[in-house]
């Protein structure tokens, strides 16, 4: 944990802690009203297992079509939903309080805010903090994201609860599967569907808060650029939100996150640096190896590891028509895709830096950059980080070489550059050869020559690890020699 240093930091901080008590007292309202519910849906439920044992006790076989005959599944379904609408009654008015007393503190907050920024940048006259009428934000008060009214989902929930213990019924019957499995069953459909509501209110409380902080921030467009990201930097934040966290968005860009998201914006003043503070991306490379594999898992850990992926690449966006710009953790597939397109343009815009001729040149590609770890092995030879390869090597070592896969050597061949098992001296003058793992037994081999200003790759390769080692080039010079590698 970092202490907050600015008044900023510390107030952004004080009014979380406060969205999030509002936040625990909501959900702990809910949970109260809906035990009296769930015991009598429990009870209902009861009644007709106790009925289903009773007719098999009495020798009749009990089948699905038995739960249809006499209206017995659909009389508890309607009581199920009449249940869920008591409830709903009680979470309707505790969400749409929780929204009213969100929006209310971001009005006043989102002032407070403003005015600390203010006071941290040392600007102490001229500048007014407006603050909307509250009547300005009563439209974010009982409905959800998508303007529709809240009870309406609310009462969908209930359907689905309906919908649940009778496909769970109706299932136990029809495998013929123990009373106690289908209670069972039935009690964790029902925690589902609480769950679906729990996580509504506290989706809608955070909405009312960010739009009506957002709505405030954007009525002192003349003071303020825009706002801030924040997240708090702990284990229980998720990569998204700890990539996002101090990022910097315009006035006009909606806060888009995603479900449960515990984030808020700060203001952004005009004119004027963000001060420096720790992000969560620098909070999470502070963070010991068991911590970072448990956030982000293995896979997505040996990739972060490796320095393939960035957190920033995890995070995905999507647009809804309904629900309007979200964010979302990406796959590991996708974000590997990710990774390697910011890679591209990175290296791109570094050749554009290091040789404009090259970047001009369209046949050639920018391969990757060399990784920090050999910047002094290939700096006493050339001033390039990058490394290119042109059409005419490809044409020459595809001819040349059809006995292995090509694509797949090709893909290797960035991560090789960033991270070879060894380098090698090669035969000829200037030439440093890396070497990566292409599979168990062979290595690929990529010489690549290293001019004052250029490195090239020269071709590319196969070896056995057997034979490559026993080479007597290779035996005299090692360069560099990963470690564990
Ligand atoms: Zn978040």
């Amino acid at each position: 944990m970092t202490t907050p240093t600015s008044e900023l930091d510390r107030a952004a901080a004080d009014f979380r802690n406060a969205l999030l008590r509002r936040d625990d007292a909501a959900l702990k309202r809910l949970m109260a009203a809906y035990q009296p519910a769930y015991t009598r849906m429990q009870a209902r439920v009861a009644a007709l297992t106790t009925q289903i044992a009773t007719a098999q006790a009495a020798g009749e076989t009990v089948r699905p079509s038995w739960l249809i005959e006499r209206e017995r599944l659909a009389t508890l379904q309607h009581q199920i939903v009449a249940e869920w609408a008591r409830f709903a009654d009680a979470a309707e008015q505790v969400i749409t309080e929780t929204q009213r007393a969100a929006v209310v503190a971001a009005h006043a907050e989102a002032r407070q805010l403003t005015q600390a920024a203010l006071r941290d940048a040392g600007v102490t006259t001229g500048a007014d903090v407006v603050r909307l009428p509250l009547a300005a934000m009563q439209d974010l008060i009982g409905v959800l994201g998508d303007g529709s009214p809240l009870r309406g989902l609310l009462n969908r929930l209930g359907q689905q609860a309906a919908q649940d213990v009778g496909d769970a019924l109706t299932h136990a019957v029809a495998v013929g599967r123990n009373p106690r499995r289908t209670a069972r069953d039935i009690r964790d459909a029902l925690g589902g569907d609480l769950n679906r509501a729990l996580s509504i209110a506290r989706t809608e409380q955070m909405r009312a808060y960010r739009s009506a902080s957002l709505r405030n921030y954007q009525a002192n467009s003349d003071i303020l650029r825009g706002w801030q990201w924040r997240a708090t930097s702990s284990r229980r934040t998720c990569p998204v939100c700890l990539a996002m966290d101090g990022t910097e968005h315009g006035l006009d860009e909606p806060f888009a996150s995603h479900q449960c998201c515990r984030c808020c914006p700060v203001p952004l003043l005009r004119d004027r640096e963000t001060p420096p503070r720790e992000t969560g991306a620098e909070w999470f490379a502070k963070q010991d190896e068991a911590t970072q594999r448990a956030m982000l898992g293995p896979g997505k850990h040996d990739l972060y590891k490796q320095g393939t992926l960035t957190l920033a690449d995890l995070v995905g966006v999507k647009d809804d028509a309904r629900w309007g710009r979200g964010r979302y953790q990406r796959s590991i597939g996708d974000a590997t895709a990710a990774a390697a397109k910011r890679e591209a343009a990175q290296v791109a815009a570094l050749v554009q830096v290091q040789n404009p001729s090259i970047a001009r040149r369209t046949d050639i590609r920018q391969i990757g950059s060399i990784g920090p770890q050999l910047t002094t092995l290939v700096g006493e030879r050339s001033q390039a980080t990058v490394v290119c390869l042109s059409d005419g090597v490809v044409e020459h070592y595809r001819k040349h070489s059809n006995q292995f896969d090509i694509g797949r050597a090709e893909a290797m061949l960035p991560e090789i550059v960033r991270n070879p098992v060894m380098v090698v001296a090669g035969t000829k003058a200037k030439s440093l050869v890396f070497v990566g793992d292409f599979d168990e037994n062979y290595y690929l081999v990529v010489p690549i020559k290293a001019l004052p200003e250029e490195l090239w790759i020269e071709t590319i390769y196969l070896d056995t690890k057997k034979r490559f080692h026993k080479r007597g080039w290779v035996q005299k010079g090692s360069l560099y020699q990963r470690e564990g590698g």
